[in-house]
């Protein structure tokens, strides 16, 4: 037995249901349950929340969720040949376990759920990152979702909670923190993984912000750092040239020096500026 519930391990759920990895779908399992369980205890209380689990794969983390107690779980599911063995998840948890097949970018899947709704995933490295923009960039505030817990590249995880001055802070550094609050709480070694990917992973909660850290209007703040960032390299005055006429006194008056770069500046004066344009 599992250790978490009654149903067979992960290794017999693979082989029974065929599900050998495919790349194309960045299909690296988790097959130990007490990291899977340990992940869900990383997302915190479960029990009053609904879950949303983009990727459940055989199910190793969505038996982790159900076992840490979560109201509901909603897992999506591109790989029609998991089905079957998530069903049989659904059937030991009655009512708490929707599996729904569909593409996690082509849907919305928040929209299905009661708050609090907390997302975790063991996310398909191929679309990771452009979920985590999606559910950063929405147009309500507070966002749908109170925290986050995904597992990302070790790399990844790294640009997320990067601080200013070193080369991982970026774009999603400053997406991310201006919303939530966001921290590596887990390493994993490519051995944690069926197939072992070629990288380290790393577990980053994010838990949404009551309120954004500083005021700015979010469109015009994502396109100011997409911008600043496009050319990391260059200096401010060259890089956000033609964004204001005068761009060198509103880089000044946001108390930013025009030969700054990006990556030096901070949340709070990327947003000051972003209030100047
Ligand atoms: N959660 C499982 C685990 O931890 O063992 C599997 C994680 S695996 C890294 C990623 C999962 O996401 C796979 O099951 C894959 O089929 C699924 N997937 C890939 N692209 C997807 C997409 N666009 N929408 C929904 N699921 C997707």
């Amino acid at each position: 037995m599992s250790g978490i519930d009654t149903l067979p391990p992960l290794r017999q759920v693979i082989a029974s249901h065929g599900l050998s990895a495919r790349k194309s779908l960045g299909q690296n399992f988790l097959l130990d349950l007490n990291l899977t369980a340990k992940i869900a205890r990383q997302a915190g209380d479960l029990t009053q929340c609904d879950v949303l689990e983009i990727g459940p794969g055989p199910g190793g983390l969505t038996r982790g969720l159900l076992a840490q107690g979560a109201r509901h779980v909603l897992a999506v599911e591109k790989d029609a040949r998991c089905l079957t063995a998530l069903e049989e998840i659904a059937e030991a948890y009655p009512d708490r376990l929707t599996v729904l097949n569909a593409d996690a970018l082509d849907i919305d899947p928040l929209a299905h759920l009661t708050p609090p709704i907390r997302i975790v995933a063991n996310l398909p490295y191929n679309v990771g990152t452009e979920l985590l923009v999606r559910w950063l960039t929405p147009t309500q505030w507070p966002p749908a979702w109170t925290s986050l817990t995904l597992m990302f590249q070790r790399e990844v995880a790294e640009r997320i909670v990067a601080q200013p001055g070193s080369k991982a802070y970026g774009r999603l550094a400053l997406l991310a923190q201006w919303r939530a609050r966001a921290q590596i709480v887990m390493s994993l070694p490519p051995e944690a993984f069926t197939p072992a990917p070629k990288v380290s992973s790393a577990v980053v909660h994010l838990t949404a912000l009551p309120e954004p850290r500083f005021p700015a209007d979010p469109a015009k703040l994502e396109r100011l750092v997409a911008r600043a960032f496009n050319q990391r390299r260059k200096m401010l005055r060259a890089a956000l040239k033609g964004v204001a006429p005068d761009i060198e006194d509103k880089l000044l008056a946001a108390g930013i020096q025009p030969t700054d770069r990006a990556e030096t500046v901070d949340l709070e004066r990327f947003c000051a500026l972003s209030r100047l344009l």
